[in-house]
């Protein structure tokens, strides 16, 4: 089948490259047009904007930063996919937006008769590469059908939430969570080697433990070279839990810690730390030397 893959990022490049290797026609677009190079290399054709995009392909996937770059791309931009897209599209969005935000594009989407569902991932850099992302979906059911065989050429699950917007409440959830656990891991990793604990101590006893996540042992490695290259972009993670926080404002839920955590990631941010992985937010809470 006919593929259109916009945003050839961390996440996307290695999607499509899924979609490509599973047999599928892949048309892509990027900002940039050098991301794209490696997959054009091994068969994926180019379009020159994303309207272009729209005219060639019957499914159209986007994995881009934040809602701002999905509208751009969507429907504010001069060349806009939705303003060209064939009736009857198939727009699945795996970006990681705000709930209301997706309920806004499914409208968009739907006044000019493409079928839109929002579809973000819970996965880092690791499971894209091995198609083992998880699939959270907000949409019509026969729309969710409909896209399961290509979402599981990159994924391990799919998983249908509710109608449009619900795909992306649960991934606020979950980055809800992850966000604070990173937090809270390395507040207390440089509290305990304050204490005079080493890092190897620390990491050995709570492997086993069930007080720690199982993501941060996945992250072992980086903490003891303290080399924070990146899988997850800490910008995103900042974005993440501003876009959590400003829904629990619509919903009317008290979101305390994750309001100050957020402004842990400011302060990251602010340290240059933006493009880093999320993990380097332990630059800002332990010592430097
Ligand atoms: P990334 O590497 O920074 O890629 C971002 C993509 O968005 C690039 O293709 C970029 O184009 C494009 N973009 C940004 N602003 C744009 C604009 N104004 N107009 C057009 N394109 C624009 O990020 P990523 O890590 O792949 O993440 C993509 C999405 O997945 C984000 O929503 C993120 O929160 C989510 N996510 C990421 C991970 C992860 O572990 N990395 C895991 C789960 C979910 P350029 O190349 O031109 O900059």
């Amino acid at each position: 089948m006919k593929i259109g893959f916009i945003g050839m990022g961390i996440m996307g490049s290695r999607m499509a490259a899924n979609l490509l290797k599973k047999g599928h026609e892949l048309v892509v677009y990027n900002r940039s047009k050098d991301k794209a190079d490696p997959l054009i290399a091994q068969g994926a054709h180019w379009a020159d904007s994303p309207a272009e995009l729209a005219k060639q392909a019957p499914i159209i996937i986007t994995m881009l930063s934040k809602p701002e770059a999905v509208a751009e791309v969507a429907l504010l931009g001069k060349q806009a996919f939705l303003e060209t897209a064939v009736e009857n599209t198939l727009w699945i969005d795996c970006s990681t937006v705000n709930p209301s935000f997706s309920r806004l594009m499914a409208g968009e989407a739907g006044a000019r008769k493409v079928r839109f569902l929002d579809a973000p991932v819970a996965g880092s850099k690791g499971p894209a590469e091995q198609a083992q992302l998880l699939f959270y979906v907000g949409g019509d059911k026969k729309d969710v059908e409909a896209a399961k065989p290509v979402l599981e050429c990159m994924g391990k699950a799919v998983m249908h939430m509710g109608s449009h917007g619900m795909g992306s409440s649960m991934k606020m959830v979950n980055n809800v969570i992850l966000g604070q656990a990173m937090v809270a891991f390395t507040e207390a990793l440089a509290f305990g080697e304050s204490l005079g604990l080493t890092k190897q101590t620390i990491f050995d006893t709570l492997a086993s433990s069930p007080v720690t996540a199982p993501f941060i042992m996945f992250k072992r490695k980086k903490f003891e070279d303290r080399d924070f290259s990146v899988e997850f972009p800490l910008q995103w993670m900042h974005k993440d839990l501003h876009l959590a926080v400003d829904t629990a404002f619509e919903t009317h839920a008290a979101m305390p810690a994750a309001n100050v955590v957020k402004e842990i990631y400011a302060l990251a941010m602010r340290e240059g730390l933006g493009e880093k992985d999320f993990a380097a937010v332990y630059e800002v809470v332990s010592r430097k030397n």
